[in-house]
């Protein structure tokens, strides 16, 4: 496997590192986006994951756009009428909310 930006030895503790699948996870105003099976060079010794730079910025980029689109998603306001029932009453209004 060639990858660019691997590291091979750990700069924390000097052992050499392992190629990886780790999560990578972003959090933002209460919505968590997790991404699996991201490549990583792990150290077996001290546990520091050293992801490459290229990659990570993909992910992460990638996980930002995920939570905008959440976001957004959760802040418009879909409604509800009919007009047989032209009552404020029943004008409906979505509440989203992560269980
Ligand atoms: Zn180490």
């Amino acid at each position: 496997m060639t990858m660019k930006g691997l590291k091979k030895i750990c700069s924390e503790c000097g052992m050499k590192t392992e190629l990886q699948a780790i999560s990578l996870e972003v959090e933002r105003h209460g919505i968590k986006a997790t991404m699996t099976g991201v490549p990583a060079m792990v150290c077996p010794r001290c546990g520091e994951q050293y992801i490459p730079g290229e990659v990570a910025g993909k992910i992460i980029d990638l996980l930002h756009n995920i939570l905008d689109q959440t976001e957004s998603a959760f802040h418009q306001a879909y409604t509800w009428t009919d007009p047989e029932l032209a009552s404020p009453q029943f004008k409906g209004q979505l509440i989203l909310a992560l269980a």
